[in-house]
């Protein structure tokens, strides 16, 4: 029945079953390039080989007749190679064709003609009299029937056939060196040979579908019977690896929650003097989140809170005051942003706000280090404090590595999460004592990811915007407009407003192209002449960055262009024009996040995507910003059109990635796997019950393989 194993396998020698965790090296069947080929997928044990799921599988057990028709869909086709042929087209380049003839031909039949361009390798693969399983999308291209580029694989010998063809066959992710057989061969002869042990099922019974166990689903997600054993077992791997997610993050949570930590929370004195010296009120909103926020405050454990707001939605505010019911505890509290300049910038509206309280804030950065004068000791002194101790210390999120200013912190409040993985956070959580740590994100995400991502905090949302908000109008043009927008501009420009112009040329972590940098510049002062320019990116010296922001503040300068390091947190109410070039390069919740940076003030604002005349694909997508201003429907859209790559890099969530679960189409089966953790911890905390003993390994094992990422 299996060719392999009956040749490989030496009679003296009974099969010893092996187990998943042993390494490949062990395996003496597999030659050393497959395992350093295996070790660049990342492969190492049994079970890394065991668990490289496919990525398709093709139905081989009966072929369909060649089309005679397009198709939108690829499908699978087997034939043989009657032709080959390379032509040289345009010069250098050259089309490789195999034209095949299905097997079984008929009248009716027309062959397919299979072309491959600039591929030299596969020139090589393909010759005359060979049979190839061909995929692909079939095109009528003259009165020809094409496919181009189709995956392929050539049917070498029928000892194997078994194992490669007349079945459902597994298509795996593969590499140089490790073709789909060579793969498929050796997973078939693991799970054979005899079959491995130590696969256990770790599934709740909340979870278990029927009685498939683990070793079942795993043989049966490579080696199907059917489609629907295919689609079983891959719900039940598809399960195992959400609970295994959601266990760790319900762990978390829970430590996070037994474990004791102080009460950080004053009577709300100063706290009201603030809400006072305010020239507006809170929205509803902003009182909603700030009594949740003061509840776990006051609380004995520690606070793990998120905050979530559309830019602009006014959470600064809110983090103030959070601080600020700390501070009147006789706590420091810590505020935490990605980059310098947007420290500097809370540093300086924090001073606006809490010099006339009396409360001694401190800046803390690689630039500058600053502390507000000891206003306590001549002004009214507020609140009682020994006058040297800081009270709130503002930084980047190298504060996190620093002890000294510190001495009794109570409050995180970390701002921009989504640049601030769950390492760092377990980081901070691992004081002692506990400190209340808040973090806030401007970057709504789908709701399914939230409890993934950020599963392991609570969630306060900020739904509604001030009321003095100027509207913003977004719109969409393409570059062949510019001479409208720039007269826009200027009519904009001559009522006082000042303008962004943002340009993606520069990445704060790009090397930076100083001369096209510089070039754009000169552009915009001669399209903008006589308003003033300035120019503003990531290599720029962090004081001149200060003294230029604090121009663009002053309103001495009209016109800022920068690159997208403006992204986060910049606040100039007059500012209420934005222009963004080649805006198709962006994506849509980027986009967002810096059109955030208008509309601050009480000013009709406008937000101009320019797009480059050949980019049309690419600005289609940007008609969902000039739709909606709604920071959550941005964030689902672009999710349709990115896909979930982005939001869960390992390092950034801090869970282990993903094998064979997909965050988008399996939404329902990560709620069931989060309802199930979530009871299991809500009912047995510690996991001590005897049927939940099973479950502790589990999570030390995704512990270490997020950490193991994260490094
Ligand atoms: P976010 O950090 O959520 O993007 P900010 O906290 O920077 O927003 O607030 C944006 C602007 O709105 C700031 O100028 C702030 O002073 C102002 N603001 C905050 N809350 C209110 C409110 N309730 N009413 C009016 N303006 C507000
Ligand atoms: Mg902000």
């Amino acid at each position: 029945m299996n060719g392999i194993n009956s040749a490989n396998r030496s009679p003296q020698v009974a099969a010893r079953s092996v187990e998943i965790s042993q390494p490949l090296e062990e395996l003496s069947w597999i030659p050393r390039p497959k395992l350093l080929a295996l070790r660049r997928l990342g492969i190492q044990t049994i079970e890394d080989l065991l668990t490289h799921f496919p990525r398709r599988h093709e139905d081989r057990t009966e072929f369909p007749h060649f089309p005679r028709e397009e198709s939108d869909s690829p499908i699978c086709l087997c034939g043989e190679v009657i032709k080959t042929s390379l032509r040289r087209f345009g010069g250098w380049k050259k089309i490789f064709e195999a034209t095949l003839q299905e097997s079984e031909a008929n009248a009716l039949s027309e062959p397919l003609v299979c072309r491959w361009f600039n591929l030299h390798y596969v020139q090589k693969m393909i010759v005359t009299g060979q049979r190839l399983v061909v995929f692909g999308k079939p095109r009528l291209r003259g009165k020809r029937i094409c496919m181009d580029h189709p995956e392929f694989e050539v049917i070498e010998n029928d000892e194997e056939i078994s194992i490669h063809f007349r079945r459902i066959t597994p298509i795996y992710p593969a590499t140089e060196g490790l073709s789909q057989r060579v793969l498929r061969s050796m997973i078939y002869r693991l799970l054979n040979d005899p079959a491995p042990a130590g696969l256990e099922t770790l599934l709740p019974d909340a979870l278990m579908n029927g009685d498939m166990t683990r070793a079942a689903a795993i043989r049966a997600i490579h080696f199907p019977d059917d489609w629907q054993q295919r689609d079983s077992a891959r719900e039940h791997l598809v399960l195992s690896e959400f609970f295994a997610t959601q266990m760790l993050i319900a762990s978390r949570r829970t430590d996070s929650s037994i474990r004791i930590g102080q009460s950080h929370c004053g009577s709300g004195e100063l706290f009201d003097k603030f809400v006072k010296s305010l020239p507006f009120e809170l929205t509803g909103a902003q009182e909603k989140v700030i009594a949740e926020i003061r509840r776990d405050l006051a609380a004995g454990h520690p606070m793990n809170r998120l905050l979530q707001g559309d830019v602009g939605s006014g959470k600064t505010l809110v983090a103030i005051a959070a601080m600020l019911l700390a501070v009147e505890a006789g706590y420091q509290s810590a505020f935490m942003a990605p980059t310098q300049i947007l420290a500097e910038q809370h540093y300086d509206v924090l001073r606006r706000w809490l010099d006339p309280l009396g409360v001694r804030v401190a800046l803390r950065t690689g630039a500058r280090q600053e502390e507000s004068g000891p206003l306590s000791l001549f002004g009214p002194a507020q609140v009682p404090f020994r006058v040297h101790q800081l009270q709130i210390i503002v930084g980047t999120h190298a504060l996190l590595y620093e002890s000294v200013s510190f001495s009794n912190l109570g409050l995180v409040v970390i701002d921009e999460q989504h640049k601030f993985g769950v390492a760092q956070r377990a980081r901070l959580a691992m004081r002692e004592p506990a400190p209340d740590m808040l973090v806030m994100t401007a970057t709504p995400i789908p709701r399914t990811l939230t409890m993934t991502i950020y599963g392991d905090l609570d969630v306060s949302t900020i739904d509604e915007m001030p009321r003095n908000r100027g509207k913003i109008v977004t719109a969409v043009r393409d570059d062949s407009k510019l001479p409208e927008v720039l007269t826009f501009l200027r009519t904009e420009l001559e009522r006082g407003r000042q303008l962004y112009v943002i340009y993606p040329l520069i990445d704060e972590s790009e090397k930076l192209d100083v001369k096209a940098a510089t070039a754009e510049y000169q552009l915009w002062r001669e399209r903008l002449r006589p308003f003033r320019c300035e120019l503003l990116h990531g290599r720029i010296a962090p004081v001149e960055k200060h003294q230029i922001m604090e121009g663009f503040r002053r309103g001495e300068t009209n016109v800022l262009i920068s690159t997208t390091v403006l992204e986060v947190g910049v606040d100039v109410p007059n500012a209420s024009v934005m222009l963004i070039e080649n805006a198709e390069r962006f994506g849509l919740a980027q986009l967002h996040q810096l059109r955030g940076r208008i509309g601050r003030g009480e000013h009709k604002s406008y937000c101009i995507l320019l797009t480059s005349t050949q980019a049309k694909e690419g600005s289609a997508k940007l008609a969902v910003l000039e739709r909606t201003g709604n920071g959550f429907e941005v964030a689902e859209a672009d999710w349709e059109l990115r896909g979930p790559g982005d939001l869960l890099g390992t390092a950034q969530s801090g869970l282990p990635a993903l094998k064979i679960g997909n965050l988008k189409t399996d939404a329902d089966l990560m709620r069931h796997a989060r309802a199930a953790a979530i009871s299991i911890f809500e009912a047995d905390p510690r996991l001590e019950w005897p049927e939940n003993q099973r479950f502790r390994s589990l999570i030390v094992e995704q512990q270490g393989r997020t950490f193991s990422n994260v490094s």
